[in-house]
C-alpha cells in the first residue's frame, strides 16, 4: 500500500511577493511593503519568531527578546509608529553574579572596585572600557560593512585578543558579555557581538507593554499582506517566471508562485528549502551556524526586588548554566507590583548548556534552571507557583572572525530571491528590522 500526500490542486496562485518566515524581519517586510499581493508564510501557529512572550501571573515572561534597544534605532521608531507603548528600563544599578557572590553597585567605577579581581586586573579594565567606548560607540546598531575601518577590526579579533585579556577571572566576566551576545566565549567570537552588547547595557532599552511580541502582533494585525501560519515552507526554486514556493499546512502540500520571494528565515533553513543555489550564496550563508539558548521563567510568592534589590535589572552569572538572570517585572508600576504580591524571575542559559538542557526532558531542564536560581537566591526556596521553559534552537548567529568578508554574500540577491532576518546584519531585533528595511528598499528598486 502506497501513503499519499495530499496534495493541493487549485489553480497555483501568483503572487507579486511572498515572504517566508513571520518573525520581526519577514513582518517588518509584509508591513512596508506597498503592495497588496503580498503572502506571508509562517511556520508555527503563531507569528513572532523570537519575540514570543506569554503572561504569568499579571507579569509578562519574555521567551525570547525582552527588551528594545533605545535611542534612535529603527526598531523603536517603528513601535511607536504601530502605537505600541514602551517603557524606559530604568536600571540603577550594574551587577554580576561571580564565585558565588553578587557584586552589585551604583555606578560603573564603585562596579570596577568591587569585582573580585586584582586592582592591577581593575585598572586595566576600567582604561579597556574607557577606550571600547571612545573608539567604537558609532558603530552600535550600524550595519556592518566590509570596508569599514571600525568594523574591520572588531572583525578581525576576538574579544580576548582586542582587549588583551589574561586572567582568567577577568576574561570570565568577559564570556558572561560574550555568551549572551553571541552564545559563544571570549576567546571564539570576534569582538564586533560582545562590544556592541557591552555598550548597548549601558544605553537606553525599553521594555514593550505587554510583551515584545506585540511588536510582531501589531505588524500582522497591520499588514495588507495575506498571513499563513501552520504553513512550513518545504522548497524555494527560481523559475523561468519567478519563484515556485511549495509548503504544508495541514497535512497539504500547497504551491504557489511569486514574483519575488523573501527568505526571512535563520540561515541554515533557507539553506535547507532553497534548490540551485550559487556556490558563493551557499558557502556565505554555511557560514551563519546558530548557537541555542533556553530561558525559563519562575513565578515566586514575593516580589522579585526581594531578591534583586532596587534597580537592578539583569545580571550576568559567571560558572553556571544560567548564564543570566533578570526581573520581568521591573518596569510593572509598584502598585501592581504590591497589590499582586507575587514577582518573577527569567534565567537564560547559552550555547553548551542550552543543548544539554533541550536533550532533556522539560521538567529536567527546569530542575536545572530551578537549581541554579536556589544556589543564587537560597530565598526562593518553597516559594515557586509556576514555571515555564522555552528552548530556541536557532537563538543567536554568532559572529565568527572573517564573517564581514562575507556579509555582502550573505546579504545579496540573486534569481528574484531577497534574504533579511537578523544574520544579514549582526543579532538582535535592530539588525531584524535593517535588514528588513534593506530588502524592501531592493525590492522598491526593482533589484
Ligand atoms: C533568548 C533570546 C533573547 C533575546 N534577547 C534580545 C533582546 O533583549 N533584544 C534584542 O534586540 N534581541 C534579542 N534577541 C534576538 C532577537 O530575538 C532576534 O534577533 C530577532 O527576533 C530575529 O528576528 P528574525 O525575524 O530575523 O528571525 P526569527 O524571529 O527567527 O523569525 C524567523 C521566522 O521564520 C519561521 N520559520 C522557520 N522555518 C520556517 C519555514 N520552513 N517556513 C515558514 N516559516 C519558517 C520561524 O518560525 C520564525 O517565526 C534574543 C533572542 C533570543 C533567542
Amino acid at each position: 500500500m502506497t501513503t499519499q500526500s495530499n496534495v493541493s490542486t487549485s489553480a497555483l496562485q501568483t503572487y507579486d511577493v511572498v515572504v517566508v518566515g513571520g518573525g520581526i524581519a519577514g513582518l517588518t517586510v509584509a508591513y512596508r511593503i506597498e503592495n497588496n499581493n503580498v503572502l506571508l508564510l509562517e511556520k508555527e501557529p503563531v507569528v513572532g519568531g523570537r519575540t514570543l512572550s506569554v503572561n504569568m501571573g499579571p507579569y509578562v515572561f519574555n521567551q525570547g527578546a525582552q527588551m528594545i534597544p533605545g535611542g534612535e534605532t529603527n526598531v523603536a521608531k517603528l513601535a511607536d509608529e504601530l502605537g505600541l507603548e514602551l517603557t524606559l528600563i530604568n536600571k540603577t544599578k550594574t551587577s554580576t553574579y561571580i564565585n558565588d557572590k553578587f557584586v552589585i553597585a551604583s555606578s560603573e567605577f564603585k562596579y570596577l572596585l568591587d569585582l573580585p579581581i586584582p586592582l592591577v586586573e581593575k585598572i586595566k579594565m576600567g582604561l579597556k572600557i574607557l577606550r571600547i567606548r571612545s573608539r567604537y560607540s558609532d558603530v552600535v546598531d550600524k550595519s556592518p560593512r566590509s570596508r569599514d575601518p571600525k568594523f574591520l577590526e572588531l572583525d578581525e579579533k576576538t574579544l580576548v585578543d582586542l582587549l588583551n585579556i589574561r586572567d582568567p577571572d577577568v576574561k570570565a566576566l568577559w564570556d558572561s558579555i560574550s555568551k549572551s551576545s553571541s552564545t559563544l566565549r571570549a576567546d571564539q567570537v570576534a569582538s564586533f557581538q560582545p562590544v556592541n552588547t557591552f555598550l548597548h547595557h549601558a544605553a537606553d532599552e525599553f521594555f514593550v507593554e505587554g510583551g515584545t511580541v506585540e511588536v510582531t502582533r501589531a505588524l500582522a494585525n497591520q499588514t495588507a499582506a495575506r498571513v499563513e501560519t501552520g504553513a512550513s515552507v518545504i522548497r524555494v526554486a527560481s523559475s523561468d517566471t519567478g519563484v515556485a514556493i511549495q509548503y504544508e499546512q495541514n497535512g497539504t502540500t500547497h504551491s504557489v508562485q511569486a514574483r519575488k520571494c523573501v527568505m526571512a528565515v535563520p540561515a541554515p533553513v533557507a539553506l535547507s528549502v532553497l534548490r540551485d543555489l550559487p556556490d558563493a550564496k551557499r558557502a556565505a550563508l554555511a557560514q551563519c551556524e546558530y548557537g541555542a539558548m533556553s530561558s525559563a521563567a519562575f513565578l515566586v510568592d514575593k516580589p522579585s526586588e526581594h531578591f534583586f534589590g532596587k534597580g537592578n535589572w539583569r545580571v550576568p552569572v559567571v560558572g553556571m548554566t544560567t548564564i543570566g538572570i533578570g526581573d520581568p517585572t521591573f518596569t510593572f508600576s509598584e502598585d501592581v507590583k504590591l497589590q499582586d504580591g507575587r514577582g518573577l524571575i527569567r534565567l537564560y542559559a547559552g550555547d553548551h548548556g542550552s543543548r544539554t538542557l533541550q536533550q532533556m526532558s522539560d521538567d529536567a531542564a527546569l530542575e536545572v534552571f530551578e537549581n541554579d536560581l536556589f544556589h543564587i537566591f537560597p530565598a526562593a526556596r518553597g516559594l515557586v507557583l509556576e514555571r515555564s521553559l522555552k528552548h530556541w534552537p536557532y537563538a543567536i548567529c554568532p559572529w565568527r572572525i572573517g564573517r564581514l568578508d562575507a556579509i555582502d554574500d550573505i546579504r545579496s540577491p540573486h534569481n528574484n530571491i531577497h534574504y533579511c532576518g537578523d544574520y544579514t546584519e549582526n543579532s538582535g531585533l535592530e539588525s531584524a528590522v535593517l535588514s528588513a528595511l534593506r530588502v524592501v528598499s531592493e525590492l522598491s528598486n526593482g533589484q
